[in-house]
């Protein structure tokens, strides 16, 4: 059966070469990265390269990577971590309304614990007003954390302006640019931040691991408390062939950038402009300047039928895509990010997020656009929406 995947924003295949480069941790190579002796030695430097290869990626020194268990860990390391080194200092935090969960819940579970929480809200193309963010900085504000990029829409924001706003105002910045490695140019010090996450998944290492960029000067009290591991910012005994993995990916992520995604971004065009010409009454959720976008994200509502219907058609036909929206006990929930940007319910339910990745080819996109006016034809037609 056909199978194209097309929802790169929830996952990535692992590369072969990651893989490869894996396996001989998975195999003899089975030291523990703290042991003295040559079992670990043998590891703790292949550890070490690849903290190398994460840190040239966004132009950071190793010692500001620490490894984590997945992204939502770097994003929470991030945010609480922060919030318990600097709670005297005041118990304030910006972020935006179209945030991860990995961050929004972290700010939530702080408010639960006193914490004012500024939720910043987006336009209907999902974009920032930075003026009204600055005015929601004051004397009690610790940290500002905006992401790089939206999973859902895959807006980019304007992280170099907003950087210039917490260093004038000598605020803490974080980013969670789990869905920008690999698609953005990342430089951390260039645009003033602090903290960044990465997610290893998202780019071609394996799920299980990830990282978080924490600038050398910056406080932070870990969450995992433990032995002297990653200096004592993230105790427990390092996922070595995962860390491995994700060095490895970094290193393409630097080495293939403009390649890469020169490529997708035309996949992204074709399949974004063919849909436009032979459909009606769809609508782009995301910046219509496809700059503002990540090069690999297509996120569009389909007027009178529901994202969910749209989903399940396209996978029988072996086409892998996804919405925000969920059916949880019977009713079709909307995606907080595309309501939150003005989008009323029906739309927001109608919305399909296509995420383009490197295996994809243009006979892929050219078979979507083959069946999908069909198949949104025929829902319209027995829609009771
Ligand atoms: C996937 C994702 C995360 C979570 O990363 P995990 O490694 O799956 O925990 C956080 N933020 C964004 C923007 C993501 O896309």
């Amino acid at each position: 059966m056909t199978q194209i995947y097309l929802d790169h924003n929830a996952t990535t295949p692992i590369r072969a070469e990651v893989l490869e480069e894996m396996l001989p941790f998975l195999r003899g190579k089975f030291g523990n990265p703290s042991s003295i002796h040559w079992a670990g030695r043998a590891v703790s430097s292949a550890v070490e390269t690849a903290r190398e290869k994460v840190a040239a990626l966004i132009n950071a020194s190793p010692s500001e990577i620490v490894f984590t268990s997945c992204g939502s860990e770097a994003d929470n390391l991030a945010i609480k971590g922060t919030a318990s080194a600097l709670r005297d200092k005041g118990q304030h935090i910006i972020t935006t309304a179209v945030e991860h969960p990995a961050v929004l819940e972290s700010c939530r579970s702080l408010e639960a614990q006193g914490w004012r929480v500024s939720y910043l809200p987006v336009d209907t193309e999902g974009q920032l007003d930075l003026a009204q963010l600055e005015s929601l900085v004051g004397d009690d504000t610790v940290l500002i954390s905006v992401m790089w990029a939206n999973n859902e829409t895959g807006n980019l924001f304007p992280i170099a302006k907003i950087g210039e706003i917490a260093r004038k105002h000598g605020v803490m910045f974080h980013t969670d640019m789990i869905q920008a490695v690999g698609r953005v140019q990342l430089d951390v010090k260039a645009v003033n931040l602090d903290l960044a996450a990465i997610s290893g998944h998202k780019f071609g290492a394996p799920k299980g691991v990830g990282a978080l960029y924490i600038r050398s000067e910056t406080q932070l009290e870990p969450l995992i408390h433990g032995g002297h591991q990653e200096r004592n910012r993230r105790g427990g005994t390092s996922n070595v062939a995962g860390i491995v993995g994700l060095g490895k990916a970094c290193e393409f992520a630097a080495s293939e950038f403009e390649q890469a995604t020169d490529r997708v971004r035309s996949l992204r065009d074709q399949l974004e402009d063919g849909l436009f010409a032979t459909i009606d009454n769809i609508q782009l959720n995301g910046c219509v300047d496809r700059a503002k976008r990540l090069p690999n994200t297509l996120n569009l509502s389909f007027a009178g039928i529901s994202g969910e219907s749209l989903l399940l058609n396209l996978d029988l036909k072996g086409i892998a895509a996804s919405s925000g929206s969920a059916c949880g006990s019977g009713t079709l929930e909307a995606s907080p990010v595309i309501t939150a940007m003005g989008v009323d319910l029906a739309m927001a339910q109608a919305s399909v997020r296509f995420s383009l990745g490197r295996e994809n080819t243009p006979d892929e996109v050219e078979y979507v656009l083959s069946i999908l006016p069909a198949i949104v034809e025929r829902l319209r037609s027995i829609s009771t929406l």
